[in-house]
């Protein structure tokens, strides 16, 4: 497979003098198989020059677009696209499933006659739209496994299988814990994670021949940008390392960091990564680079692909907050109140009477509070067959690694730490809710 970095740079575009090693556009990567089948990963900026090699083929050209989430330096080359203004050319375009407007709206958005003179309905080429949720997909006739990444967006993660090797795609996403391995436990494992989160980002890229990973900041930097939804090339590597990557290519390049900086960005993680034995081979990709991925130990995700496309919700779900704090519950409100159902409760018993007259399809639960704390309550929940699936995200001002193991243990699906973003909470919701309805549909899929 062959893989080309169209545009590295996370943000903004960032011409000048300053970055022409490793490059000004923002993100696009394109994937070719042997037989030609070609994936667009992101339609940064740098999806212009792409399209401006496509028009070299004789028309009509086709390819299929998967889009981690439609932050502007992702779908910004999107109306420069060349192809799109020529009839015949054929182009299918995922992403993932929002709570918000659908992704034909979304786009079209940024073409608005305000902002751009051509609509996005006015475009000659055919555009077919697909929305992706957590799974695994047949994409153009390939296997293309998806996964919610942690970001202050809906936004997917792609590991994609093609001739006889994996790539991994994933950007705009940052720790879901400070603390990365369970105290006792023989660090540089995925078992030994600690937040499932990120045991299932590890797991993601578990044996994987290149993993395309944010890395936006230094460690120092990341220190006053925790919650704004990027990595540091020493997580990417632990990951990497523990799932057993054989490259890692560090991506979303900050707009701060000219070449100089990413040469040295670049030594650092080289040096960071021979503490491991067989770790992997870790570079900062470079715009107009292209690699080939050669055969390594074969697919080892996909067991089963499945050709639906949403499991979109017609029913409006409800979200139970239970925190003895009244600031949360207008929090809450603020980031879930539009989308859903929400009920609150300021203590565990008060909670249980909720949940025993109408079960939510989700909690989100503190853990200090009086009468009944947050983990005796959710071992009661979990106690109740019934409520084993029902999703709870541990909302926390204890970030420690003793009582994010013992949430975990006691049965948290999630588990985030107080200060929080509006825009994480909402994302974090949507993510257990669409996590927990794909579930239900896969069941429902194998009962008939
Ligand atoms: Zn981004
Ligand atoms: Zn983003």
């Amino acid at each position: 497979m062959r893989v080309h970095f169209w545009g590295t740079r996370g943000s903004i575009a960032t011409p000048g003098a300053g970055t022409v090693q490793f490059g000004g556009n923002t993100l696009c990567v394109e994937l070719v198989t042997s037989a030609g089948t070609r994936l667009i990963l992101d339609c940064g900026t740098g999806l212009r020059l792409l399209g401006m090699e496509m028009l070299k083929s004789a028309p009509p050209v086709r390819a299929t677009i998967l889009l981690t989430h439609t932050h502007w330096d992702h779908i910004q080359g999107f109306p420069f696209f060349a192809p799109l203004f020529i009839p015949g050319n054929e182009f299918t375009i995922c992403a993932p499933e929002g709570v918000g407007a659908s992704l034909a709206d979304v786009l079209a958005g940024q073409m608005e006659y305000t902002y751009f003179p051509v609509r996005l309905d006015q475009l000659p080429g055919r555009i077919t739209y697909r929305d992706l949720g957590e799974d695994f997909y047949e994409v153009d006739g390939l296997r293309v496994a998806t996964q919610y990444l942690n970001h202050p967006a809906m936004c997917l993660g792609y590991r994609i299988e093609a001739d006889g090797v994996s790539v991994a795609y994933l950007t705009d996403h940052e720790p879901f814990s400070d603390t990365l391995w369970r105290a006792g436990a023989e660090p540089g494992t995925i078992d030994s994670i600690l937040h499932t989160g990120d045991r299932r980002h590890a797991d993601f890229m578990r044996g994987a021949d290149l993993v395309i990973h944010d890395s936006q900041y230094t460690p120092k930097e990341y220190a006053t940008k925790k919650n704004w939804g990027h990595s540091t090339y020493e997580y990417a590597l632990e990951m990497a390392a523990a799932a057993g990557v054989k490259q890692l290519a560090l991506i979303h390049h900050d707009p701060m960091h000219n070449d100089e900086k990413m040469l040295e960005i670049e030594q650092s993680a080289i040096e960071f990564a021979r503490k491991y034995k067989d770790g992997p081979r870790v570079f900062c990709a470079r715009e107009g680079e292209s690699l080939i991925v050669q055969t390594g130990a074969g697919p080892v995700k996909a067991e089963s692909i499945r050709q639906t496309t949403s499991s979109r919700q017609q029913r409006r779900l409800s979200v139970l907050v239970v925190d003895d704090d009244v600031n949360i519950h207008l929090l809450a409100e603020e980031a879930l109140g539009k989308d859903y159902d929400l009920t609150t409760s300021e203590d565990g018993e008060g909670c249980l009477e909720t949940v025993r007259q109408s079960t939510p399809d989700m909690i989100v639960l503190d853990l200090n509070m009086p009468k009944m704390g947050g983990l005796t309550l959710l071992e009661q929940l979990r106690a109740d067959p019934l409520l084993a699936g029902l999703p709870v995200l541990v909302l926390t001002a204890s970030g420690d690694e003793g009582n994010t193991r013992a949430a975990f243990e006691a049965g948290a699906t999630d588990y985030l730490t107080k200060p929080f973003t509006i825009p994480q909470l909402s994302t974090r919701v949507a993510t257990g809710l669409a996590r927990r309805l794909s579930v239900e549909a896969a069941v429902k899929t194998v009962e008939a």
